[in-house]
């Protein structure tokens, strides 16, 4: 099995010493290192798409950009098996209450990214149908600009909050 070579890996010995542990198929972290390196190995997306940006979320999900590499292929149709949710699109006001339902019905803990400028900001959409900034609604953890976002876009923010996840510690 891979050993993952984790930045800021402490474990009081000399980085020699370190190699040497790793050889042997030992490795010492700790409790909260571990649950963070856990975490983001095993995040699963809500079905959640809402308007063009969605189609770039499923291209990041299909055989060209492949989310399976970090095990985020399956995308679950109920809330309460998903940790991560991207608001993939405007978000109308008629929507906002369904997307905080959703949200709430998702366990702890969780995080969300905003993909594309209109649900960041609104984008093209400055009128009173559409929520200018999904965060007046959820709490955003990772911001993915552009006008659709490229997969590439998606999964560099995904990456972020990959090391977020893993060195924000376990009692978030
Ligand atoms: S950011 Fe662009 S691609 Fe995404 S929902 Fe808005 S208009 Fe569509």
């Amino acid at each position: 099995m891979p050993v993952e070579r984790v930045e800021g890996f402490r474990s009081g010995r000399t980085a020699e010493e370190g190699e040497e542990e790793l050889e042997r198929g030992l490795l010492l972290t700790t409790i909260d290192r571990a649950v963070g390196w856990a975490r983001k190995q095993s995040m699963w997306p809500v079905t959640f798409g809402l308007a063009c940006c969605a189609i770039e979320l499923m291209a990041a999900g299909a055989g060209d950009y492949d989310l399976s590499r970090w095990g985020m292929e399956v995308f679950r149709a109920s809330p309460r098996q998903a940790d991560l949710m991207i608001v993939a699109g405007r978000v109308s006001q008629k929507m906002a209450p369904v997307l905080r339902t959703i949200y709430d019905q998702m366990p702890e803990p969780k995080w969300v990214i905003s993909m594309g400028v209109c649900a960041s900001a609104g984008g093209m959409f400055t009128n009173y149908a559409v929520v200018q900034g999904v965060d007046t609604i959820v709490p955003v953890d990772i911001y993915v600009p552009g006008c659709p976002p490229k997969p590439e876009m998606l999964m560099y923010g995904i990456l972020r909050l990959h090391e977020q996840v893993r060195t924000e510690g376990s009692f978030k």
